[in-house]
């Protein structure tokens, strides 16, 4: 359990003694919905959302605004995003910011995969909503000036956000207010 991302040694054993406790068919059903879990889940075709078809449920969406792209760097981000309810256009998931610490260089992160995409689709702005740290603004930098030269109109997230944040622990209407106030980047 101590694999898990967030869970630390207290959690870990936390948990090992509600397993300790729990019915052996409900631990068996549990590792059998991890399993499951694991085989279902894929990313999607377009924006590499977590996804359990070809395609995942925003970008299956028909009504979702197909002239508006937000860029974050984890699934994570995009849920914090939807959460707002504030945002109705298609994303690209990134896979990680760049950072020289953790030798993540350009070529780590689906750059390519972004800028066929905004060469094939018509999007009218491109929303950089990377997280507001060291890495992320790092990442909106790079993204900014590979798409420039392509004359879309590109935006960031309003200052003003926890600074070394990350958008998964924001509050909804701080993300809220977040996006609606984005300026020109
Ligand atoms: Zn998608």
């Amino acid at each position: 359990m101590g694999k898990l991302p967030t869970i630390g040694r207290k959690t870990a054993q936390r948990l090992a003694f509600h397993m300790l406790k729990t019915p052996e068919e409900e631990a068996e059903a549990l590792a059998r919905a991890i399993v499951e879990l694991r085989r279902k889940i894929r990313l999607c075709r377009d924006c590499f959302n977590l996804a359990e078809e070809e395609l995942c449920p925003v970008c299956s969406d028909p009504r979702r605004d197909r002239t508006l792209l937000c860029v974050v760097e984890e699934p994570t981000n995009l849920i914090s995003i939807e959460r707002t309810s504030a945002y109705r256009g298609l994303y690209h998931v990134l896979g990680g910011a760049l950072s020289p610490l953790k030798d993540v260089g350009p070529e780590r992160l689906r750059l390519r995969e972004l800028m066929e995409r905004v060469q094939r689709e018509r999007f009218c702005e491109v929303i950089l909503a990377t997280n507001p740290n060291v890495e992320g603004e790092a990442t909106a930098v790079y993204v900014s000036r590979l798409l420039k030269p392509l004359g879309l109109q590109t935006t960031r997230l309003a200052q003003g956000l926890p600074a070394g944040g990350d958008l998964e622990f924001l509050d909804e209407l701080t993300l809220r207010r977040a996006l609606e106030g984005r300026r020109e980047y």
